[in-house]
């Protein structure tokens, strides 16, 4: 059963232009693409789709802004603007959280309940450091010059126009990470989100000219990555490019961004490691074990993908967690009672779907799940897969889906290494009542996120990002700053 939508109809109905100097436009050539329910396979609606002449644009009134009116702004002005984008996000909340569900899929209590209060927080948090952007001074020696005297201090600098590359699994928080810190360092922004996902991003715009940004400052071209997203990556005229993705894309953007060696920033993918020590408490692993795989349909690249339990405890929680996730609601997202919505895309779908019969040949007993659902649209059933051979892909690969391995330990150096044994070093759950263990094994995790009894905990002030092939730099907290600014000294004789 699907509910028709009722405070987004207005917008669908809309023809969806790319965001370009504040005003809704379309794309030099015309062309549009489809945006697809996934939840029904049906089309939602049609967006114009940006080319590299639209990127080019979109850059060229990102630069105007850059050097204009917005760096013409006080950082007290600036912070009040990007704090009233947080106000609209959160006045609209369940607007968009219908908009987010119909185009992704999600349940709109998810987004109504988690991201986008999350976004709109991480305006408010963004709000401030927008005054708080300081250098320091600095005394140098300089031996060459004996006796002479210096005043010396830094200055931190907007990098210019930065490129942000989002993904379809979070839209609205994907956005919000990217675009609060931009505005608050000064930075002027194209955002290119994700073609499965190209509405709330659409919608966010209006926003912003309601909120105050000025014509320029944030331009959306939603369209596809080897075309849009790949031009904006190796555009000259781009200072920065900020992406989130799978690690293989992550790659090209490293390549793209090679030729004016504009910086990066990468947040990539995962397989994180749930682990449950001997002395757990049972029921809130379980819980916490069940949020870390099943949030989002497992669309989430710090999902809690690989569980370790401890030999002692092992039956009971696999067992537990596998009776949660058959008492699993997967259905449309608008519905009220649905805990799990369907995958994003039918490609999506399929590759999930590869690696459940994949999952077949693993060695391992598939406890509950392992199948798509016979109906319209893309639904998965939530899959535990007990005791699978440890090099087999599914323990080893990203599947971005609710599907998770589940590993018996007894040897805490052994788990450690288990643990740390991917390409990815995303995040990491630890269960124990013990907190001298739950301190000893952070340490020695190598993953940019670690929860102790508890996982998917998403403060604005936490950093978050990836060791390893997860990424470089990091998002969110104070630590997402120096991912948008330039640092300059100012050396004076006395
Ligand atoms: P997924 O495979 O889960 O869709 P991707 O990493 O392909 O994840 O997509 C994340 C974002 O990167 C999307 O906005 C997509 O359009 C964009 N993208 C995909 N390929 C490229 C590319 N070659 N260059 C730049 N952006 C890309
Ligand atoms: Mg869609």
């Amino acid at each position: 059963m699907t509910t028709p939508p009722t405070l987004t109809a207005d917008f669908l109905a809309r023809r969806h232009g790319l965001f370009i100097d504040g005003e809704f436009v379309g794309a030099v050539d015309g062309r549009t693409f489809e945006t697809i329910d996934p939840g029904t396979g049906k089309v939602l609606g049609k967006v114009a789709e940006a080319s590299e002449r639209d990127v080019d644009r979109a850059v060229a009134a990102a630069r105007r802004a850059a050097e204009g009116p917005w760096a013409a702004m006080s950082p007290s002005e600036r912070g009040r603007i990007v704090h009233r984008v947080g106000d609209l996000i959160a006045e609209h909340a369940e607007e968009l959280a219908e908009l987010e569900s119909l185009d992704s899929g999600k349940p709109a209590s998810a987004a109504l309940g988690v991201e986008i209060p999350l976004a709109a927080d991480m305006f408010w948090y963004m709000a401030g450091a927008a005054r708080r952007i300081t250098g320091t001074t600095v005394t140098p020696s300089v031996p060459y010059m004996p006796g002479q005297e210096f005043h010396a201090y830094t200055t931190r600098e907007p990098l210019g126009v930065a490129g942000q590359i989002i993904p379809w699994n979070v839209p609205i928080l994907m956005a919000a990470w990217k675009l609060a810190p931009a505005l608050a360092t000064g930075n002027t922004v194209v955002l290119k989100p994700a073609e499965q996902t190209p509405l709330t991003a659409l919608r966010i715009g209006e926003l912003l000219n309601e909120a105050g940004v000025p014509p320029g400052v944030v331009n959306i071209v939603p369209g596809f990555g080897e075309r849009a997203g790949a031009h904006l990556a190796a555009h000259d005229g781009v200072d920065k490019i900020a992406f989130t993705g799978s690690t293989e894309v992550g790659r090209s953007i490293v390549r793209a961004a090679a030729g004016n060696l504009k910086r990066v920033s990468l947040e990539l993918g995962g397989k994180s490691p749930n682990i449950v020590l001997d002395d757990a408490d049972a029921d809130a692993a379980i819980a916490g074990a069940a949020l870390a795989i099943f949030y989002n349909q497992g669309e989430v690249c710090s999902a809690g993908s690989r569980l370790y339990v401890h030999e002692s405890q092992f039956d009971r929680v696999v067992e537990g967690l596998a009776e949660h996730a058959s008492g699993i609601r997967v259905g449309y997202g608008l519905d009220p009672d649905t805990d799990m919505g369907p995958l994003v895309s039918a490609e999506h779908f399929d590759r999930v779907r590869r690696y459940l019969d994949l999952s077949k040949d693993s060695g391992g007993r598939t406890l509950t799940g392992g199948s798509a659902l016979d109906r319209d649209g893309y639904y998965v059933q939530p899959s535990v897969i007990a005791r699978p051979d440890r090099d087999h892909p599914i323990v080893r690969e990203e599947i971005f889906g609710p599907v998770v391995t589940a590993l018996p330990f007894s040897d805490i150096d052994d788990l450690a290494a288990q643990a740390n044994d991917t390409v990815y070093g995303l995040a990491a759950g630890v269960w124990t009542r013990d907190l001298s263990k739950a301190h000893r094994l952070a340490k020695r995790l190598k993953a940019g996120t670690v929860h102790v009894n508890t996982y998917h905990v998403f403060g604005s002030e936490l950093p978050f990002g990836g060791y390893k092939q997860s990424g470089w730099g990091r998002e969110k907290g104070d630590a997402v700053l120096e991912q948008y600014l330039e640092t300059k000294s100012v050396v004076v004789a006395l």
